[in-house]
């Protein structure tokens, strides 16, 4: 008989990935995905501890859930993931009701430990050793992960996928969690990279995503032959089938020359650029830990564009770190005004126990004022983010389709013709009209009008195209 499985992912895209493979494992126990809590026998929350207020809201997620519990106590109730790693028994004591808290390092166990709890066997809870719990060794080996099971159902899309490259991080950022709940950086063997990849070529992907804390630390050794982001990317490049290779989150001072000509050099590589430099401030950027100055990042911006010129670059930023003054935000205004990121992601610092963050500094500045903060500097970056995507009306992108548009979906849009959404090579968003048929496909779109976050734009035919392209560029 089949069994029914909810499941709720927040945070980043290494969990939309560990969802996907859980979801893949319990399928093989005949588990099949509804999106009704109330039928569901099992209910999995894979959490994030990046922010408190990702907890918060998993915290309220499971007080709702006592009622279901109540009503039907065979239902599993399970925290996977981050925040499972940082509070471990004290979800118990939270939730009482809950059945399963297991980490990110163990979720292959998911499966057997659900049987466990469905025999009778009680609550379970397997998680990875604490980074100060044992030897370097020790630590890295409790932190296991099950990459090659996958479930194409699972994906965005099926024709783009996740691909785990590295887990953990070493760099310790002093207001990260990362590094406590994920574990030490370990990269994946070279092959068994490529392998999957060719696995998801065969299935029909045509855009993978490499994914990684610091993903162009990415640095595998077998024998005398040590493999780097930039040799890897070449090695997938040779992959038939697959037409866009991106890579997720680059550390600054990691992006090396040799990466960059491999952007520039290899066509199926994204010319975009995800990387983070949390502030524009020495003072900032030393108390974070994030080992770089603002004139070093500045100089690997320079590289970058004078590599690849025509790369879209995004970024992330903490405001209200402790201790930033007002000057210290400027110079954040300053660099973000300079740089001009196709976007970022501006996140109000959160204080994370257990972070040297959370010991050394007091988190003294008052939610108010990283609130200004925060709107200030989204208004900059979303002033640019809209300048840049008007200098793109009348150009001809190519565009992955994902499938149909929000608008089209919340609107329960059927018929010939849908609105479509997809992804230009440099991971620019396109809303524009076409049919379901062309999902997965690669398409040629011209675009006519632009917002700060979406393109609007026609598919080119043989007929319309040029006509089309006339009329925008004319009624400028
Ligand atoms: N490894 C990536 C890097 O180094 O850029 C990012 C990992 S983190 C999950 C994603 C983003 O969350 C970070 O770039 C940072 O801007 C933000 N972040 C991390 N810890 C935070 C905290 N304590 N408070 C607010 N934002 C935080
Ligand atoms: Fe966190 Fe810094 Fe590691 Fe990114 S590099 S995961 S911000 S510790």
């Amino acid at each position: 008989m089949t069994k029914k499985l909810y499941i709720e992912t927040v945070g980043c895209q290494m969990n939309m990935l560990d969802s996907e493979l859980v979801v893949a494992s319990l399928r093989r126990e005949g588990y099949e995905l509804t999106a009704n809590k109330k039928e569901a026998d099992a209910i999995l929350l894979n959490t994030c501890s990046v922010r408190q207020h990702a907890e918060d809201k998993t915290y309220s997620e499971l007080g709702r859930l006592k009622h279901a519990k109540a009503h039907n106590p065979h239902k599993v109730i399970g925290v996977l993931g981050c925040m499972a790693q940082k509070d471990q028994h004290l979800i118990f004591k939270r939730a009482p009701y809950v059945d399963l808290v297991v980490g990110p390092g163990q979720l292959h166990q998911v499966p057997q430990l659900i049987r466990q709890i469905v025999a009778g066997g009680g609550p379970r809870i397997e998680v990875s050793l604490d980074r100060t719990a044992g030897s370097n060794e020790q630590i890295k080996r409790s932190h296991e992960s099950f990459d090659p099971l996958r479930d194409p159902a699972m994906r965005p899309t099926p024709y783009q996928a996740y691909v785990r490259i590295m887990i953990g991080c070493d760099k310790f950022c002093t207001y990260c969690i990362v590094p406590s709940v994920r574990g030490p950086e370990q990269s994946r063997p070279a092959a068994d990279i490529v392998a999957e990849a060719r696995q998801l070529a065969g299935e029909g992907c045509r855009e993978i995503t490499l994914l990684g804390q610091t993903v162009n630390s990415y640095r595998y050794r077998a024998g005398d032959v040590t493999t780097r982001l930039a040799d890897l990317l070449a090695q997938l490049h040779d992959i038939d089938g697959i037409a866009r290779l991106k890579f997720v989150t680059n550390y600054p001072k990691d992006m090396t020359d040799d990466l960059l000509r491999a952007v520039r050099d290899l066509p199926k590589v994204s010319p975009y650029l995800h990387v983070p430099a949390q502030s524009g401030s020495n003072r900032v950027l030393e108390r974070m830990k994030r080992g770089y100055t603002v004139e070093e990042y500045r100089d690997m911006l320079q590289c970058t564009r004078e590599t690849v010129p025509d790369a879209a670059v995004t970024s992330d930023f903490i405001v209200g770190f402790c201790g930033e003054t007002e000057e210290d935000f400027q110079a954040t205004c300053d660099l973000v005004r300079e740089s001009r990121f196709k976007n970022s992601f501006i996140f109000k610092y959160s204080e994370r126990p257990g972070t040297k963050g959370a010991a050394r500094y007091p988190d003294d500045i008052p939610d108010d004022e990283k609130k200004r903060r925060n709107n200030e500097l989204l208004g900059i970056q979303n002033a640019i983010s809209h300048e840049d995507n008007q200098s793109q009306i009348g150009r001809q992108f190519e565009v992955l389709v994902e499938g149909p548009s929000k608008t089209s979906q919340k609107q329960g849009e059927t018929g010939t013709v849908i609105q479509l959404t997809g992804r230009t090579h440099c991971d620019r968003i396109v809303v524009f009209e076409g049919t379901e048929r062309q999902i997965g496909q690669l398409l040629p779109v011209t675009i006519y009008d632009a917002s700060a976050f979406t393109l609007f734009g026609h598919v080119v035919t043989h007929e319309a195209g040029p006509e089309l392209y006339e009329l925008v560029a004319s009624s400028k």
